[in-house]
């Protein structure tokens, strides 16, 4: 941990790392909720809809990534067991049972708007106390906001 940076988040940096641990669940849960909702996904726009997972999860790993680096930085310990996602998740997982592309789609429009709250929430906790972990949660913040949306509009075209 660096001490400087500790320092200026001072006696907030236990309820953030908390709060990061979270989402890092959130985030390794939603990877996979989109990871393998590409391969079983079946039926209207199956090809489209299929890319559009698949880079989402890629994004959604990114987070994580980014996430632990923070966790790491603020001298917290990330996750070490998946038992944990379940335990700590804000967002959940919703399993790809009904593998039609709509239904697929559906949930994780849900997941997304999940995230777009709980990041809301890390913004104001962190406003004015912890910069940088501000910054890197609105990043990540505007990615599931276009997330949100390439998922609706995909949905949108399959109505027409
Ligand atoms: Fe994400
Ligand atoms: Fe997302
Ligand atoms: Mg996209």
């Amino acid at each position: 941990m660096g001490e400087k940076a500790r320092e200026i988040v001072g006696e907030k940096a236990e309820e953030i790392v908390e709060y990061l641990n979270k989402t890092l669940a959130d985030e390794w849960l939603a990877y996979y909720q989109y990871w393998i909702g590409a391969r079983v996904a079946r039926g209207r726009m199956r090809g489209q809809v299929v890319a559009e997972l698949l880079e989402h999860a890629g994004d959604e790993l990114r987070h994580a990534e980014m996430l632990v680096d923070r966790i790491i930085q603020l001298g917290g310990t990330p996750l070490l067991s998946p038992k944990e996602w379940f335990e700590k998740t804000n967002c959940g997982y919703e399993s790809p049972t009904d593998p039609s592309t709509e239904a697929i789609l559906r949930q994780n429009i849900k997941g997304e708007r999940c995230a777009i709250g709980t990041y809301r929430e890390i913004l104001k906790m962190t406003k004015d106390v912890d910069e940088v972990t501000y910054a890197l949660v609105l990043s990540i913040l505007k990615d599931e906001i276009e997330h949100e949306e390439d998922l609706q509009s995909l949905l949108d075209d399959m109505a027409r």
